[in-house]
């Protein structure tokens, strides 16, 4: 017998759970690209583009996942031979930085670790430094999906601005956008990238790099033609937004998807909801590493992101454990991507739980019943109470 039949939950940090709102509106044969409905919908769909991010900066929609993305936003303002500094508080940040390696940008990489965000003072003290101006951007996730770490971007910026320098603060929101706090032009970012699969809630295919009128003045002459932000941000044609057709049915999922948002009350709505479920989740892991080897990999609660926690559970329990939900309880839970230990080289004590997106509070309750179904079945030790306390987060939230 198995009781994973019944609607499957997919709870990694990525792609997320696509509404079936999405789904539906994209189920239909392609419009006109031309002019009509679609053309005058992605017009509409720019300030609430915006408005999901806190900013009055250009968007550009490529048709791409968030590695295009990264691509598209190094090359608008980067060019062979410049430095980068990259803050590394994971796996993300460094991908980033090895992209633009490819372009020929020069890498300098901080690296914080695994375990705690990045620390804007050491950053601050390396741009002082930077006497001559080397340094043309600083590189910096904002939610590293592979740790589970959320950084203190405003903090950035304070810190570069008390440093002097000018260099230009870019901001990967892939996993957050939609899901922690974001305020783009409150914090002073510059340039950000984020993707359609995750807070979004759109199938993957959609990128979106975010840029304010000084990173626009940045402008790097040697970009390509496909990835140039310029023509995307202001165009004169509507073929013109995407360099070439339109991404239609994407276009259509997304539109559903910040209806829904909007529908929410707005973002900060949509924020107050990852926060509770987030921290119902936590109250859970709290409780049964209380009794056993569970422990949430990053140790600060307030250094935590909204949209995904990463957890070690020794030896090849994260592994066993994502198996045993998957098969017996139809929850899909993310692999301890990038995350290893002595003696784990493949990282399968760890293991990952997406909370982004379409989620609720039976949709989190049910993903933590049926692990804590796993822990017991697997005679993995774990302390009681679990359930209760993140039952207790909700009933208070
Ligand atoms: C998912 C993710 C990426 C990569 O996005 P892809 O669509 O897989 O290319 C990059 N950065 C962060 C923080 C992510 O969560």
């Amino acid at each position: 017998m198995s009781l994973s039949f019944g609607r499957e939950y997919l709870a990694i940090p990525g792609p997320s759970v696509t509404p079936d709102r999405v789904l539906n509106a994209m189920h239909r044969t392609a419009p006109n690209i031309y002019e009509g409905a679609l053309v005058d919908m992605v017009d509409a769909m720019i300030p609430d583009l915006r408005a999901v991010a806190r900013t009055k900066a250009d968007v550009a929609i490529y048709i791409t996942n968030g590695h295009g993305a990264w691509e598209a936003a190094a090359m608008n303002v980067l060019a062979p031979g410049d430095t980068a500094l990259v803050l590394s508080t994971g796996r993300f940040a460094g991908l980033w930085g090895m992209i633009c390696e490819r372009l020929g940008v020069k890498i300098e990489v901080i690296d914080f670790g695994t375990a705690q965000a990045l620390d804007p003072e050491v950053v601050r003290a390396r741009l002082a430094r930077d006497t001559g101006g080397k340094i043309k951007a600083v590189l910096a996730v904002h939610v590293d999906t592979a740790t589970g770490v959320l950084n203190d971007i405003a903090g950035m910026r304070a810190a570069m601005d008390a440093s002097g320098h000018d260099a230009l603060l870019m901001v990967d929101c892939i996993a957050s956008l939609g899901c922690d706090r974001f305020e783009m032009d409150a914090w002073g970012v510059d340039v950000m990238v984020a993707a359609s699969q995750k807070g979004l809630m759109t199938p993957p295919g959609l990128g979106f790099v975010y840029a304010n009128d000084k990173a626009q003045a940045r402008q790097n002459a040697g970009v390509s033609f496909y990835w140039d932000w310029r023509n995307r941000v202001k165009p004169e044609m509507f073929y013109q937004y995407f360099g070439g057709t339109a991404p239609t049915h994407h276009l259509l999922g997304l539109r559903e998807a910040l209806n829904m948002i909007l529908e929410e009350g707005g973002i900060e709505a949509v924020w107050r909801r990852h926060d509770a479920l987030a921290r119902a989740a936590w109250a859970a892991f709290e409780c049964w590493g209380q009794g056993g080897p569970m422990a949430m990999n990053i140790p600060d609660a307030a250094q935590r992101s909204r949209a995904v926690t990463a957890l070690s559970l020794g030896d090849r329990n994260g592994a066993r454990l994502r198996r045993w939900v998957e098969t017996n309880g139809g929850v899909t839970l993310g692999i301890g991507l990038g995350m290893s230990a002595p003696g784990d080289p493949k990282g399968e004590g760890f293991f990952r739980l997406g909370h982004m997106g379409h989620i609720n509070a039976h949709m989190m309750m049910g993903a933590l019943g049926v692990i804590e179904a796993g822990l017991v079945a697997l005679d993995i030790p774990h302390g009681p109470g679990a359930l209760g306390a993140a039952a207790r987060v909700i009933a208070q939230a």
